[in-house]
């Protein structure tokens, strides 16, 4: 059974133009957590901290996954694609060999909150064609354990075998959303092998044999072992997310992620030649 190696509480950040958050992986206290190079949970009513959002800036080698909990987030690309990511919807984005985007809150005011994941790519696949998936919430598979529980599928596939709505065979990751009542309890697995954690956006719960306790904004990185139990004391929402780890050199400087420092470089060169758009 997985039980809880770190308990990491994040440390706030500004990123983008202003944009208030809480950086929980990619941080100097907890550099990654392979194949995830960056976790933010942004999460404000006052426009002030969201309100600039993040202009158009570029990226190379990894993927950037966007899930919205409340509110809207305008995106444009370089290649054509535009949308808004709704409460509830997620956004993966494959920057493959290069893209150039922008991710603009829709609202003026109001609750904006989320969460964006870097997922590394393979060596094999860095320079590959961008491409996205954009689903709704309404897309994202729910699936109802009881009254006391509910599972968002948006990437993997659960012990009942509800898939999720995501498809990516680089990592195979697992992102699931999940509701728990007071004193009910979730059981499931992750692949063996992948490196995972759960992190508590509401309520408080206990995890494993051992019963760590983990309180809301704090990420669990969770041991070996594929089966998973979570308790919760109160209401508790909370993700669980999963990916095989890439085992392959890191290089990273600000929007690139390559293998080697010549990569990098080779990434900045081409952006400032135009060549990412
Ligand atoms: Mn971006």
């Amino acid at each position: 059974m997985k039980e809880v190696k770190q308990i990491i509480d994040g440390i706030q950040a500004s990123d983008g133009d202003g944009v208030q958050l809480v950086r929980i992986i990619g941080t100097s206290f907890f550099d990654s957590l392979d194949p995830f190079l960056l976790f933010d949970a942004f999460g404000s009513d006052k426009p002030q901290d969201y309100i600039g959002g993040f202009p158009s800036h570029p990226h190379r080698g990894f993927e950037t996954v966007t899930y919205m909990l409340a509110g809207k987030m305008r995106h444009e690309d370089s290649a054509g694609n535009s949308g808004v990511i709704e409460s509830g919807g997620v956004q993966w984005m494959t920057a493959g060999k290069g893209i150039i985007h922008s991710e603009m809150p829709e609202q003026e005011e109001g609750l904006l909150a989320g969460f964006q994941l870097w997922v590394n790519l393979p060596a094999s696949h860095k320079m590959i064609a961008p491409a996205y998936q954009e689903k709704s919430a309404e897309e994202v598979p729910s699936e109802s354990r009881g009254e006391e529980c509910t599972v968002k599928v948006i990437a993997g596939t659960t012990r009942l075998g509800t898939k999720g709505i995501i498809e990516n065979n680089f990592v195979n990751p697992t992102y699931w959303d999940i509701h728990l009542s007071q004193s009910a309890s979730f059981e499931d697995a992750i692949p063996v092998g992948h490196n995972s954690f759960i992190y508590l956006i509401e309520g408080s719960v206990i995890i494993g044999q051992r019963k760590t306790l983990i309180n809301k904004g704090q990420m669990a990185v969770l041991g070996s072992g594929a089966s998973l139990k979570i308790e919760s004391q109160q209401d508790a929402r909370f993700l669980i997310i999963a990916g095989k780890p890439l085992n392959e050199p890191v290089e990273r400087a600000g929007p690139f992620v390559m293998n080697t420092r010549r990569e990098v470089a080779q990434a900045f060169a081409d952006y400032q030649a135009g060549k990412l758009a």
